[in-house]
């Protein structure tokens, strides 16, 4: 891991020529409390004003004047988006509007895939062959669905990735010290009961590791960041430490 100023990147993503990521702080935004300040989310009570400029900050900080994101639904749904997609996505400098859904991919150039995030993971996924990038919202719910997985078999399948080539990087969320589930037996699979690292507790970076290699990556090829968001709240925003908070922005696509 890397700490380039208002965002962290992934050594191992950053290895890939024409791939541009980040995971972006909390840091160097203009929205006031309790958004301060880079929040990305209009639908928790920020000024959209300050929501545009920060969006147009992080393309700028990335270098792509166009950004697609989505409502988050914490379901399993993946836009890709290629060049029939772009014509009917909604247009709201510098941002283009996906359909409601969970994961972004392209192969496209110039084009940022956006996912807003406060504890849960942001994975980011890329075949340097294909020229193919994902950024998946991965929540507890989407964990229990194996949306991560199930972006790796798609991409597979539908776009000419090979999972054994591809490279993924799990950015800051809920780390298995803050990743308290107290209905575990009504919320939880019982493939997650090995996860537990103690009562109530669970490794969700450990999970999605696993999912991926059981999807076919290599273990050398995932990166976990490790960084817990509840646990850093002057650097991150987390709706477990905070509640009314902002949102941040991880960042992934191809120059
Ligand atoms: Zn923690």
């Amino acid at each position: 891991m890397n700490n380039t100023g208002p965002f962290l990147t992934s050594r191992l993503l950053s290895s890939v020529p024409g791939l541009v990521h980040g995971f972006f702080t909390r840091r160097g935004g203009v929205s006031s409390a309790p958004y301060e300040s880079l929040n990305v989310s209009w639908t928790n009570g920020d000024a959209p004003g300050s929501v545009l400029e920060n969006l147009s900050r992080i393309g700028g900080m990335l270098g792509f004047d166009r950004l697609v994101s989505g409502r988050q639904v914490h379901g399993d749904r993946l836009n890709f988006i290629d060049e029939p997609a772009l014509p009917e996505l909604e247009s709201r400098p510098p941002l283009l509007i996906a359909p409601p859904g969970d994961a972004l991919a392209t192969d496209l150039a110039g084009i940022g895939l956006l996912i807003k995030l406060a504890d849960c993971q942001s994975v980011f996924l890329a075949d340097p062959v294909a020229h193919v990038a994902a950024n998946v919202h991965c929540g507890w719910r989407g964990s229990v669905q194996n949306i991560s997985g199930k972006v790796v078999r798609t991409l597979a399948e539908k776009y000419g990735c090979v999972p054994e080539r591809m490279l993924a990087a799990v950015g800051p969320s809920l780390g298995p010290c803050c990743a308290e589930f107290r209905n575990f037996r009504d919320e939880l699979p019982p493939g997650f009961l090995p996860y537990q690292v103690r009562p109530t507790y669970f490794d969700f970076w450990a999970i999605t590791r696993d999912q991926l290699r059981s999807a076919g990556l290599k273990a050398e090829n995932i990166d976990i960041i490790g960084r817990c968001t509840k646990c850093g709240t002057s650097e991150f925003f987390s709706y477990r430490g905070e509640g009314v908070t902002g949102r941040m922005a991880a960042v992934l696509g191809w120059r």
